[in-house]
C-alpha cells in the first residue's frame, strides 16, 4: 500500500505547483498524472510579471531565454474582413518602482516584463523543480477514485492526509467529492497554434474580430503563439485569421504560413463552485473553477491558490486549514471573473467593444492603470474610486463621437 501526506491528482501547472508548495512546508508530498512529461495543452502560453514573481517564490526560476518577453498588452479591433484595424489602444507593465512589494520576476532588477513560454517547456521547468524538491512523481499513472473514498494508484491503494484534485477542467475528483455544485457563466472554444516567424512586437496582441478573439504571445526569437476563442467549436485558428487579414500577414511575411506543431483545442469555461474543499479533499488549478482563457490567467490563479493552501495547511490543522482555504480561495478567482464578464461582453457587443478601446486609446494612462490592476499592482476599489468617473466619461465621448 502506497502512502503520503498530500497525494495530488494531476501534475500539470496546478498539481506541480501545489507539490512544490506543499513540501516547502514540509510535507511528503505525491503527484499522479495519466499522461507523461513534458505535457503539452492549449494555452495562450503569457506568464505575467506577478506570475512569474510566485513561480520565483515556489523555486522555479524562468529567464529571457526560456521564451519570449513581452512589457504590455495591445487590444486591436477589427471592423470586418476588408476595413482593417479601427481601433488599438496599448499599455505596458508598471515599472517597479510604481510596484511597492512585488519581488523581481526574471531576476532583473526592474520586474516590468512578462514572459511567453511553450507548454511543453514549463512543464519540464516545473516537473525539474518538482523532482529537485522531493516529490514523488508517478506518470502515466490514472487515479481511480472508488466510493467511500479510497483511491488506487497503478491498481495499488493509496493512503493519504490531504487529497488534491488539479485534474482540469473536467475534473474527476471534484465529482467524486460532491463539489459539482456551482455555476458555469460562459463556455467557449479554445485552440492554439505556433508560427515560425519573428515577433514583430514586444506586447502581447488581443485581436477582436467577428467572431471571437486571437491573441498573439511571442515564445521565443522567431517564434508566436497564437491563442482563438470563440463560441463555435468549428472556428479554428485557420477560420479567425480569415477574419483577421492584418493579423493573418504579419503571420506570413514569407506568403506562407509556418506552423511549427499541431494545433491543439480546448474548452475554456467561466467556472464558480460553491465549495472548493470537504473532508481531507482540495481543488486547485481549473478543478476549482476558472476564468474565460481571453484574461490569460488560468495559471497565475492556480499558482495563487498553490500557495494559499500550503499557507493554511503550514498555520492550521488540516481541517481548519482547508476551511480557511475555502474562505480565501474565491477572492483569487473574482477579479479574473469580472475581466472575463467584460470581456465576453466587449465580444457580444461590437459598438461597446469599439467605444471601449477607444476610450483606452486616448486615455493611454487609464488603460496603464487597467493592466496595473490586472497584475495586481493597483486594487479594483482603488482604481474605481481615483479612475472611475474619468472612464464612464471617457466612454460616454467615445460614444457619442460614434453616434
Ligand atoms: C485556448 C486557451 C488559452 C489559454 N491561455 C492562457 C494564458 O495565456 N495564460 C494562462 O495563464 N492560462 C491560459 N489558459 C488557461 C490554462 O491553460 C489553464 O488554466 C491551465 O492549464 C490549468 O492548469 P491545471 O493544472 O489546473 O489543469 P491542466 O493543465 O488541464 O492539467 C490537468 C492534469 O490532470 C491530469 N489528469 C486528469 N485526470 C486525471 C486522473 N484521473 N488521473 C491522473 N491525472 C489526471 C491531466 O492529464 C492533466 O495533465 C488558456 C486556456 C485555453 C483553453
Amino acid at each position: 500500500m502506497h502512502s503520503t501526506d498530500a497525494l495530488i491528482v494531476g501534475g500539470g501547472p496546478a498539481g506541480l505547483t501545489a507539490a512544490l508548495a506543499l513540501r516547502q512546508c514540509g510535507m511528503d508530498v505525491t503527484v499522479a498524472d495519466a499522461l507523461h512529461p513534458p505535457i503539452d495543452k492549449a494555452c495562450g502560453e503569457g506568464l505575467m510579471p506577478d506570475a512569474l514573481a510566485e513561480l520565483r517564490q515556489l523555486g522555479v526560476e524562468l529567464s529571457p531565454e526560456d521564451g519570449g518577453v513581452f512589457g504590455g498588452i495591445r487590444f486591436v479591433s477589427h471592423a470586418d474582413q476588408t476595413a482593417g484595424v479601427e481601433a488599438a489602444a496599448e499599455a505596458r507593465f508598471p515599472r517597479r518602482k510604481d510596484w511597492p512589494g512585488r519581488e523581481d520576476c526574471l531576476g532583473r532588477a526592474d520586474c516590468q516584463d512578462a514572459l511567453g513560454v511553450k507548454r511543453p517547456l514549463l512543464h519540464q521547468r516545473l516537473e525539474q523543480a518538482a523532482r529537485q524538491a522531493g516529490v514523488r512523481l508517478r506518470w502515466k499513472t490514472p487515479v481511480q477514485l472508488l466510493p467511500q473514498g479510497s483511491v488506487l494508484l497503478a491498481g495499488e491503494e493509496c493512503r493519504y492526509g490531504l487529497l488534491v484534485g488539479a485534474d482540469g477542467q473536467s475534473s474527476r475528483v471534484r465529482r467524486w467529492a460532491g463539489l459539482e455544485s456551482g455555476q458555469v457563466l460562459s463556455r467557449r472554444f479554445g485552440f492554439r497554434q505556433h508560427y515560425r516567424v519573428e515577433p514583430w512586437s514586444d506586447v502581447v496582441e488581443v485581436h477582436w474580430g467577428q467572431s471571437g478573439q486571437a491573441y498573439v504571445t511571442p515564445v521565443g526569437g522567431n517564434e508566436v503563439c497564437v491563442a482563438t476563442v470563440t463560441h463555435t467549436p468549428h472556428s479554428r485558428v485557420d477560420a479567425l485569421l480569415e477574419e483577421l487579414p492584418w493579423l493573418r500577414e504579419r503571420l506570413t511575411p514569407g506568403r506562407e504560413l509556418l506552423r511549427t506543431d499541431r494545433e491543439r483545442g480546448a474548452l475554456t469555461t467561466t467556472r464558480r463552485l460553491r465549495r472548493v474543499a470537504t473532508g481531507r479533499v482540495a481543488l486547485l488549478g481549473d478543478a476549482s473553477g476558472s476564468a474565460d482563457a481571453i484574461t490569460g490567467e488560468g495559471m497565475a490563479m492556480a499558482f495563487r491558490q498553490a500557495l494559499l493552501l500550503a499557507e493554511s495547511v503550514e498555520r492550521l490543522p488540516m481541517n481548519a486549514a482547508l476551511e480557511r482555504y475555502n474562505r480565501h480561495h474565491p477572492e483569487i478567482l473574482r477579479l479574473p471573473q469580472r475581466m472575463a464578464q467584460v470581456m465576453l461582453l466587449m465580444d457580444r457587443w461590437p459598438a461597446l467593444r469599439r467605444r471601449a478601446i477607444h476610450a483606452l486609446e486616448t486615455e493611454p494612462q487609464l488603460f496603464a492603470r487597467l493592466l496595473g490592476v490586472h497584475v495586481g499592482a493597483e486594487s479594483m476599489g482603488h482604481f474605481v474610486v481615483t479612475r472611475g468617473p474619468q472612464f464612464a466619461w471617457r466612454l460616454a465621448v467615445a460614444r457619442s463621437q460614434a453616434g
